[in-house]
C-alpha cells in the first residue's frame, strides 16, 4: 500500500519561519536570508516525512504567509490596488507584493489596504480571501510551485507530490468583488491556467499532483456541482497522463459522494476521521479505476491514533477494492497541529503517551502499513496499551464530574424569571442612566505588563511583587474609568496572559505545552491548551480581583469570565467522548464561578462567547444539534444566579445574522457585539428579529488604532436607537482593549462617554 501525506506545518519546529518573516518585514533581514530560512525549513520536513517512511511527500504545501494567497499569486489574481508596488523602481519583488496583498502596504507614499482574511472551514487557521472582479483574468504569475517541486526533488532525491488548491474550492473561497457576475462562472477562465500549471509539473517529472477540494465535502449548489464536473472533465482530458488526487476533509461526501467518485481522476482522498461513516458508500461507489486514500490518523487533534479502529476501515478497504487502490494518510493537512511531541519536556508521562504530533503522526501512517503488510504485532500492541490506558486512566475519568453532567436538568439551564422581569428588578437596583458606557474587558495589555508576568515565570520577582503590581495597575484603571464616567467599570484583566489560557490554568482536566504551536495567520502562531481529562472546579478562579476590584469602587464592578462554548473551540479537545459532554462539564465550572462571584458581591458578570459562531458544523444540516448544546451550555453556566444579578455575554468578528435566534436563546441580559465595522448592520437582523435583550452594539472598532469622533459615535447610536428601544442600549467598543495602547484608548473612550451624553440629551424626551 502507498502511504502519503497532504501537507506539514511550515512554520518550523521552532517557529523559525514567524521569526524570519517578522524580521523581514522590520527591515532587519534580507530577502536572500529569508529565502534561505524558508528552503531550510522544506528541507527539514521533506527529510522528515522521508525519514516517517511516506512514499508520496507533498511539495508546495509551504507558504511564508497562506496557501490561499499563494494560490492567488500563483495564478494572477492580483487586485489592481497593488500594482503600483512593483510598478515602482524601488527594489521590490515579488514577495514584497505578496506581503503586501496579506498586510497591506503603506511605504513609498502608498497606503493599500490588505486583503481580507477569514477562517478557513471550521478551523482556527485563516486565510486571505481572494478578490474576484467580472473581468477577472487569470495567467500562470508566480512560478513558486515550479521551483519548490524542483528543489523537493533535488533534496529528496525522489519525487515530490505537488499540492494545489483545486480550481472549484479556490474560486469558493473567493468573494466577488462588484455585482453583476457569479464566481463559479469563472472557472471557464480558471481551468485552462490550472491546465498550462499541471502540463508543466508534468514536463518537470511530476507524477502525483495533489488538488484540494474540501468544497466536495460541503453542501454544493446543482451549478457548483456542475463546474466540478467540467473542470474535471477538462483536465483529465487536457493531462491523461498525470496522476491525480482530489483530497477532500473536515466532512463527509454524503450525497456528493456520486459525483466525487464519478470525477475523472486517479485517487480521491477521504476524511475518515471527521466521517468515518462515508467510507462504505465511497467503497460502494468508487468505479475500478479510483484508488481511495484513507485518511485515520487525525490532522486536527493531538492524540495517538486508535490502530484497531484504523486497521479495521483499511482492511474494509482492501476487501473491496483491493490492496493495490489503498492509500493510507493523516485525515487533512497535518498544518493543523504542532510540530514535534518531542520537544515537551514537561507534560506528564502517562498523558505524554497518548500524545502525537505532526512528526509522531507521520509515524503512525508508517506503522499502519507496517501493520498491514507485516503483521508487526509489536507495533500494535504498544499501540493498544497506550490507547487502553487512557480509556481508563484515573487522571482522566472523574466519577463525581460525570455524575454531576448526567444529573443536569431543564432547570438547571434556566434562570428563575424570564428576562423582562428580570429586567425590571434590574433596573430598580441599578439605576443606570440611559444609554450605559461600559468596555469589553480588557485594558492595554503594555510591556510593563507582559515583561511583569514572564518575569514571575523566570522566578525573578515573587508572587507577590507580581500581585502588588496587578494591584496598582488594576487601581490605576478604576480610577481613570470613574473619572471619565464610564458606569459600568471592569478591573481590565491585567492579571490574565489569554482569555482561554487563564481559566485552564485554573481548572483540572487541561495541560499546556511548552512548544505546541500552531499556525493561526500569518507570523501569528497560537498554542492552544490541551483538554485531556474530565474538568473540574478546584478553587475560585476570577473571585480574588473581581472582589479586589469591586472593593476599590462604588460604581458597579462587572465580573469576567470566558464562556464554555469558547474555551472548548480554544483548545485541543478530547476525542473520547463527544464535544458537547466536555461542554457541559466547562459549562458547570463556570456556572460555579459565577455564582461564587455573585456570593462576593459582584454584580454585573460577563460571560464571553465570541467563539460560538465559529463552533457551527460545516453542513446545515449539522447546525441545530450543535446550537441546540452550545446554547444550553451557556444557560448553564449563566442559570445559577438570582435575578437582580445581571448577565452579560460578548460576542465578535463573526456573522450573527444567521444565528440570531439562538444568541437570544442563550438569554443574557445583555449582549455587547461587534458591529461597528459593518457599521451597524447587524442591528438589522436584530431588530427583524425582535431581539427581547439589552444590547450593547460596538461604536468603535478596536483593532486599529484610529480614534473615533463622538460625532462618529453618535450617528451609530442614532441609528440603533432607530433600529431598537433606545432604553435597551448599551454603548462600548466592539471588543476587548488588550492590543491597543493606552493613549488612543483613553482618548477613544472619553469620546466614546461623551458620545453617549449626547445620545442621552438627544432620546432624553423620548419614552423609553
Ligand atoms: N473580555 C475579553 C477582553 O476584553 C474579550 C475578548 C474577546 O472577545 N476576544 O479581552
Ligand atoms: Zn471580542
Amino acid at each position: 500500500m502507498l502511504t502519503q501525506n497532504l501537507g506539514y506545518p511550515r512554520i518550523g519546529t521552532h517557529r523559525e519561519l514567524k521569526k524570519a518573516c517578522e524580521q523581514y518585514w522590520a527591515e532587519k533581514m534580507s530577502r536572500i536570508d529569508l529565502f534561505a530560512v524558508a528552503r531550510s525549513i522544506r528541507a527539514a520536513n521533506w527529510k522528515t516525512q522521508q525519514d516517517a517512511g511516506i512514499d508520496l511527500i507533498p511539495c508546495n504545501d509551504f507558504s511564508f504567509y497562506d496557501q490561499v494567497l499563494d494560490t492567488s499569486l500563483m495564478l494572477g489574481a492580483v487586485p489592481k490596488r497593488y500594482s503600483p508596488v512593483l510598478s515602482r523602481d524601488n527594489g521590490k519583488h515579488e514577495i514584497d507584493l505578496y506581503f503586501a496583498m496579506a498586510r497591506g502596504y503603506q511605504r513609498d507614499g502608498l497606503d493599500i489596504t490588505a486583503m481580507e482574511m477569514t477562517k478557513w472551514f471550521d478551523t482556527n487557521y485563516h486565510y486571505i480571501v481572494p478578490e474576484f472582479t467580472a473581468d477577472q483574468q487569470f495567467k500562470i504569475f508566480s512560478e513558486k510551485v515550479f521551483e519548490e517541486f524542483n528543489f523537493g526533488r533535488q533534496v529528496l532525491g525522489v519525487v515530490p507530490k505537488p499540492v494545489l488548491l483545486g480550481p472549484v474550492s479556490y474560486l469558493l473561497l473567493g468573494k466577488e468583488k462588484e455585482a453583476g457576475f457569479d464566481k463559479i462562472d469563472l472557472i471557464k477562465r480558471l481551468v485552462p491556467v490550472y491546465v498550462d500549471i499541471l502540463k508543466r509539473l508534468k514536463v518537470q517529472g511530476a507524477v502525483w499532483v495533489q488538488l484540494d477540494e474540501p468544497f466536495l465535502a460541503l453542501d454544493l449548489s446543482p451549478k457548483e456541482k456542475e463546474a466540478y464536473k467540467q473542470a474535471y472533465a477538462e483536465i483529465r482530458k487536457q493531462c491523461p497522463q498525470l496522476n491525480i488526487l482530489l483530497a477532500t476533509y473536515f466532512e463527509s461526501l454524503h450525497e456528493n459522494t456520486e459525483l466525487a467518485v464519478q470525477l475523472p481522476v486517479d485517487a480521491l482522498h477521504i476524511d475518515l476521521v471527521r466521517a468515518p461513516d462515508q467510507l462504505d458508500n465511497v467503497l460502494r461507489l468508487a468505479p475500478p479505476t479510483l484508488s481511495i486514500s484513507l485518511g485515520v490518523v487525525d490532522g486536527r487533534n493531538i492524540w495517538k491514533n486508535d490502530y484497531i479502529r484504523s486497521i479495521a476501515h483499511i482492511k474494509k478497504a482492501i476487501a473491496v477494492i483491493g490492496r493495490d487502490r489503498v492509500i493510507i494518510s493523516p485525515s487533512c493537512s497535518l498544518l493543523h497541529t504542532p510540530v514535534d511531541l518531542a520537544l515537551e519536556t514537561g507534560i506528564e508521562p502517562e498523558i505524554k503517551n497518548w500524545m502525537a504530533f505532526a512528526r509522531q503522526k507521520l509515524n503512525e501512517v508508517n506503522e499502519l502499513n507496517e501493520i498491514l503488510a507485516h503483521n508487526n504485532n509489536g507495533l500494535l500492541q504498544d499501540n493498544l496499551k497506550a490507547v487502553s490506558g487512557r480509556n481508563l486512566s484515573k487522571l482522566i475519568h472523574k466519577p463525581a464530574v460525570k455524575q454531576r453532567v448526567d444529573a443536569i436538568t431543564d432547570a438547571d439551564a434556566n434562570r428563575t424569571s424570564v428576562f423582562v422581569n428580570r429586567q425590571q428588578i434590574q433596573r430598580g437596583r441599578f439605576k443606570l442612566p440611559l444609554f450605559p458606557t461600559t468596555t469589553i474587558g480588557s485594558f492595554p495589555q503594555t510591556d510593563d505588563i507582559r515583561q511583569l508576568r514572564a518575569r514571575l515565570k523566570k522566578g525573578e520577582i515573587t508572587q507577590q511583587q507580581y500581585d502588588d503590581q496587578i494591584a496598582e495597575a488594576t487601581i490605576s484603571a478604576i480610577r481613570w474609568q470613574e473619572q471619565i464616567g464610564i458606569d459600568v467599570l471592569v478591573h481590565g484583566e491585567f492579571e490574565r496572559n489569554d482569555m482561554v489560557e487563564y481559566f485552564g490554568e485554573r481548572l483540572d482536566g487541561f495541560l499546556f505545552t511548552k512548544n505546541g504551536w500552531v499556525q493561526s495567520y500569518g507570523s501569528r502562531c497560537v498554542k492552544p491548551p490541551v483538554i485531556y481529562g474530565d474538568v473540574n472546579r478546584p478553587a475560585d478562579m476570577t473571585v480574588y480581583w473581581s472582589k479586589f476590584a469591586q472593593a476599590n469602587t462604588k460604581k458597579l464592578m462587572k465580573g469576567m469570565l470566558t464562556g464554555p462554548v469558547t474555551i472548548l473551540q480554544w483548545s485541543f479537545v478530547r476525542d473520547d467522548q463527544p464535544r458537547s459532554e466536555t461542554t457541559y462539564q466547562l459549562a458547570l465550572a463556570i456556572r460555579d464561578e459565577v455564582v461564587a462571584l455573585e456570593e462576593a458581591g459582584i454584580k454585573v458578570i460577563q460571560i464571553d462567547e465570541p467563539a460560538i459562531r465559529e463552533g457551527l458544523p460545516l453542513r446545515k444540516a449539522d447546525w441545530a444539534k450543535y446550537l441546540d448544546w452550545a446554547v444550553k451550555a451557556f444557560r448553564i453556566s449563566a442559570g445559577g444566579v438570582k435575578d437582580e444579578t445581571q448577565i452579560h455575554t460578548h460576542m465578535c468578528y463573526s456573522e450573527f445574522n444567521d444565528i440570531i435566534e439562538h444568541i437570544a436563546a442563550m438569554d443574557a441580559d445583555v449582549i455587547t457585539i461587534e458591529t461597528s465595522r459593518s457599521q451597524m448592520e447587524l442591528l438589522e437582523a436584530f431588530a427583524g428579529f425582535k431581539y427581547p435583550a439589552e444590547i450593547g452594539p460596538g461604536v468603535y472598532d478596536i483593532h486599529s488604532p484610529r480614534v473615533p469622533t463622538v460625532h462618529e459615535m453618535v450617528s451609530l447610536l442614532k441609528k440603533a436607537a432607530d433600529l431598537l428601544p433606545a432604553g435597551n442600549i448599551w454603548v462600548n467598543p466592539d471588543c476587548g482593549l488588550k492590543t491597543r495602547k493606552w493613549p488612543e484608548t483613553q482618548t477613544a473612550l472619553i469620546n466614546m462617554v461623551q458620545a453617549a451624553k449626547d445620545a442621552r440629551e438627544i432620546f432624553a424626551e423620548q419614552p423609553v
